[in-house]
């Protein structure tokens, strides 16, 4: 066993995740499906590497995953393959439901029926690990969540996650197959696809646009960057303890008016306009997400103490960088916001 399987590494995450164990010198094989948010530029800087191969398929495709399996032997799958915007799951949840639970069984299956046939020393180091968030446990309207809180999941969205997550401990507890789970916080960094919170507020405001809050802006989201967040996936891959679930979170909880005063103010400094006095003079109140969480807190003292994994970058230095990133980018998002999505609304329930 000397390769990775990873799944979903053309996204935000995983495209991180792959460039940090690609410092490792051992293979690692990608199997992507490029939805919408899949993006082969994301791995751009790495994909000439000779360790990495890009496998364009989906996890749902049970034969395709099996073949890559047996073919790699991989010591560990890792799986960020997934729908990852709520909003999109409040317009339809199918595609929800097929890849992030679907895709999921399929992964863990095909990962069951391998391990099964493995050495007794290759199996004690195979591991499965399901990349999960924070927002399983539903809204905390105070205190923190840990790892063994239940799931209270509100949206289509965070109801696939769980499921998978459930899965996941159950073929831990009913195979002994050695699975970990991360549960990560909001994530903000270069490569996110632009219909997500930060980098839509930067694309608009660069764009002088008008910058949309949901409902009063009091929601809370908890921030890591996504190079904490990747290395946070791969300590655990490292040093989990089979079964157990690690959140992975930074403490920086901030409301979504809190976030874009920041960004505003950054804005300022690093893109002084004569058109717009205040970056902040183009917030708008818009109506609220549909079943929106007012706050998450993850208690991530088991990763911290355990793994000895904690965030290094400061929330204020990082979104600093990542809109100087967006800046100097926009052949990674100009071809999205000219195309398929020019940062427009997503997720309003439709009139009755
Ligand atoms: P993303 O949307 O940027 O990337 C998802 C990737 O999965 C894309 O490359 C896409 O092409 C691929 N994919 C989708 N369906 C597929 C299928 N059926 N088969 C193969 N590939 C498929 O998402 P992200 O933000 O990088 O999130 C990665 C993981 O981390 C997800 O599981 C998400 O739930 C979790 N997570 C995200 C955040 C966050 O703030 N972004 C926070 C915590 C956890």
């Amino acid at each position: 066993m000397n390769s990775y399987l990873v799944t979903g590494a053309a996204g935000f995450i995983g495209s991180s995740f792959v460039r940090q164990l690609l410092g490792r010198n051992e293979k690692i094989v990608v199997l992507d499906a490029l939805t919408y948010s899949g993006r082969r530029e994301s791995l751009a800087e790495v994909e000439a590497d000779p360790n990495l191969e890009f496998v364009h398929g989906d996890i749902c495709d049970a034969a395709l995953v099996l073949s890559l399996i047996e073919t790699h032997r991989p010591k560990a799958v890792i799986n960020f393959a997934a729908e990852s915007h709520v909003d999109r799951s409040i317009e339809s949840a199918a595609e929800f439901v097929r890849t992030n639970v679907a895709g999921a069984h399929i992964l863990l299956q095909a990962s069951l029926d391998y391990w099964r046939g493995l050495s007794t020393s290759d199996g004690e180091a195979f591991r499965f690990l399901q990349v999960s968030t924070d927002e399983v446990y539903g809204s905390v309207e105070e205190g923190e969540t840990h790892e063994g809180a239940p799931f209270n999941p509100s949206s289509p969205y965070s109801a696939s996650k769980a499921s998978a997550d459930m899965m996941t401990r159950a073929y831990y507890h009913t195979h002994g197959l050695p699975v970990l789970i991360t549960h990560g916080c909001n994530t903000y960094g270069p490569r996110q696809f632009p219909e997500k919170f930060i980098p839509l507020l930067i694309l608009r405001a660069l764009s002088k646009m008008s910058l949309p809050i949901y409902g009063r802006g009091t929601n809370v989201r908890e921030w890591v960057h996504v190079e904490d967040h990747a290395e946070g996936i791969l300590t655990t891959l490292d040093q989990g303890m089979p079964g157990k679930a690690y959140n992975l979170g930074s403490r920086h909880r901030v409301s979504n008016l809190e976030v874009v005063s920041e960004l505003c103010s950054i804005l300022r400094e690093l893109v002084p306009s004569s058109a717009i006095e205040d970056y902040s003079d183009l917030i708008e109140y818009v109506e609220d997400r549909p079943g929106h969480d007012l706050r998450y807190a993850l208690d991530s003292s088991r990763a911290n103490k355990d793994l000895g994994w904690r965030p290094h970058i400061e929330f204020q230095q990082g979104l600093a960088a990542t809109i100087e990133w967006y800046i100097a980018n926009s052949k990674w998002w100009q071809p999205i916001t000219d195309g398929q999505y020019p940062l427009g609304r997503i997720g309003l329930l439709e009139e009755a």
